[in-house]
């Protein structure tokens, strides 16, 4: 169970391609966008 708590903490965190801001939502970990951006995007 430690190793993959460590393993989540060193990922780096995704950030959105628009506005930089850090994204924590896995369900859209295929995103570069965080929502409010795709949201304004469409
Ligand atoms: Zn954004």
């Amino acid at each position: 169970m430690k190793n993959i708590l460590e393993f989540f903490r060193n990922l780096p965190p995704k950030m959105c391609a628009d506005c930089g801001d850090e994204m924590h939502e896995q369900h859209e970990s295929y995103m570069n966008q965080c929502d409010k951006c795709l949201r304004h995007g469409e």
